[in-house]
């Protein structure tokens, strides 16, 4: 590594790996231009964790000129598809060889149990850089036969290039697997990146681009800045040499991007929040279902934005639904992400924490029945305990605002029309959770809901092979699968007289 690194040092009992804090620009680490740094902290123990540079003006504009540089003839555009698919297989295999590393940067950096890492992100991380490396030889065009013109017979086919440069711009609830999602695809359809992780919890990112050097991509066909949203992140948004961004975040910096980027026809992929119903059938199997149901919104803190927060229950089995539910969330152990036997880590911040707690005296006051959690645990870090709300209406703040914690609100429904029109009745759009033994009735759902995914029976990671993206304002596009492909080319005709 040739980076100053961060001097590997102790948190919370823990040693810190170590992990360069500079930028990853034209593939040589360096300060911020300006000096300037940030600082990040533990969040499970509130302890200083890391200094990292923040990128400037100039840094982005220095990324993005060395990303236009290998896109625009660089010896990264000269790569044939094989030869990029065997860089993403090698940045696959020292993500897995690295592995523990990276889950304890994430465990320090997130504050989440080190198990969700080990055996969900990182592992499906790996998976999407192989996946994709599959693709980068097998991005082929079509065949197509126009109508003859003035006579004369034609030909024609189409060529998917890449867009160019993708600036990807990604959240701190599942770091490395987000970057994955926009690395994989952006690279084997021959795009550079130039990537801004969230400043809240950007190691493990940065630990990503010391492998990416390690694997042996060109200088500057992937760039990783640290920084500020509002500085380091708006000036890639509207940085001209950016040909797409690519970006995963709240719907409120997502419209800023948005607007941005249609100032020049920019592409964009905008991933974000949600507030996604799970519809309790009242034939499913309640001992079996409860403990998904409640994963699907306690997991990661609740910081996940397909989290199941709006559990519609019917009424038959409501009562049920809401004591089991209050059960699984009361077996929650909260607390040091190390320990094993931790099944929920820390909220990722302060300011978090503080909404988090506000949303919950919001549920209490609008109407909603506090039934289990709700408190700050006495105990260093930003934890909350696992929470659940009963009734209350489909309409009050905690049903209609995404909150981003462990705190799950479960309503009545009379019957399927009732569910699926309280499940739509939503600005968001990204995931739905249906829970029945009824096959016929899994499909009229699915077929109902207006979301971009649907998971039957078992909250579902987004899997490489899945288009992943949201509807209304969760979202515009998709990211992964062929559809992460065709997200990051551009497909041209041509025409051949004959
Ligand atoms: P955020 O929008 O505050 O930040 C996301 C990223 O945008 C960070 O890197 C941040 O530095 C950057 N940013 C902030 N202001 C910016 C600006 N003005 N211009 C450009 N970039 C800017 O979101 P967050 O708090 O990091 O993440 C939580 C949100 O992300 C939630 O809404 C969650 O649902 C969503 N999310 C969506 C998905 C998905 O796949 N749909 C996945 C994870 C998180």
């Amino acid at each position: 590594m040739t980076s100053s690194t961060y001097a590997s040092s102790t948190v919370g009992g823990v040693a810190v790996p170590g992990v360069p804090t500079q930028l990853f620009i034209d593939g040589e680490w360096r300060d911020a231009a300006d000096g300037a740094t940030f600082e990040v902290v533990a969040p499970a123990t509130e302890e200083h964790l890391a200094t990292v540079a923040a990128a400037s003006d100039a840094d982005v504009d220095a990324a993005v000129q060395a990303a236009r540089r290998q896109s625009d003839g660089g010896a990264w555009s000269r790569l044939t598809g094989a030869e990029r698919g065997l860089l993403l297989y090698r940045l696959a295999d020292l993500v897995e060889r690295d592995l523990e590393t990276i889950v304890t940067l994430e465990a320090l950096d997130i504050g989440r149990p080190a198990y969700e890492p080990r055996l969900v992100d990182i592992p499906n991380a790996i998976d999407v850089f192989r996946h994709f490396a599959g693709w980068a030889d097998k991005i082929e065009g079509r065949w197509v036969s126009p109508l003859p013109a003035f006579g004369r017979t034609r030909q024609a086919y189409t060529i998917r290039e890449p867009v160019g440069v993708v600036g990807a711009i990604t959240a701190w609830n599942a770091p490395t697997l987000i970057a994955s999602w926009k690395l994989g695809p952006a690279l084997a359809a021959g795009n550079t990146v130039v990537l801004k992780p969230a400043e809240d919890a950007c190691l493990s990112t940065l630990y990503l681009a010391s492998l990416i050097a390690e694997a042996g991509f060109p200088a500057g066909a992937v760039s990783v800045i640290p920084g500020l949203g509002e500085t380091a992140g708006a000036a890639l948004a509207r940085h001209r040499g950016v040909d797409k961004v690519s970006f995963t975040g709240s719907p409120e910096v997502g419209r800023q991007i948005a607007i941005q980027a249609a100032q020049d026809f920019r592409r964009v992929t905008l991933e974000l929040g949600g507030k996604s119903p799970q519809i309790v059938l009242e034939d499913a199997d309640l001992a079996s279902v409860v403990p998904g149901v409640a994963g699907g919104f306690l997991a990661n803190q609740g910081e996940i934005c397909a989290a199941g927060t709006r559990i519609f229950a019917h009424r038959a089995v409501f009562d049920d639904v809401v004591a089991g539910i209050a059960d699984a969330a009361r077996a929650v152990r909260v607390g040091d992400p190390f320990d094993e036997q931790t099944t929920m880590g820390a909220i990722i911040n302060q300011r978090q924490l503080d909404r988090v707690l506000g949303y919950i005296k919001r549920g209490t006051e609008e109407g909603s029945r506090l039934v289990t959690g709700g408190r700050r645990p006495d105990r260093p870090g930003y934890f909350v305990e696992p929470t659940v709300f009963s009734g209350g209406g489909n309409d009050i703040a905690i049903a209609r605002e995404e909150i981003f914690g462990p705190v799950g609100l479960v309503l009545p429904y009379d019957d399927v029309a009732d569910a699926v029109r309280q499940a739509n009745d939503t600005r968001y759009g990204l995931a739905a959770y249906v829970w029945t033994r009824d096959v016929s009735r899994a499909h009229e759902l699915a077929a109902a809901l207006k979301v971009g995914a649907v998971w039957v029976n078992g909250p579902g990671a987004p899997d490489a092979r899945l288009p992943w993206g949201g509807t209304k304002m969760s979202g515009v596009g998709r990211e992964l699968g062929w559809a992460g492909i065709e997200a990051n080319t551009e497909e041209k005709t041509v025409t051949i007289t004959l």
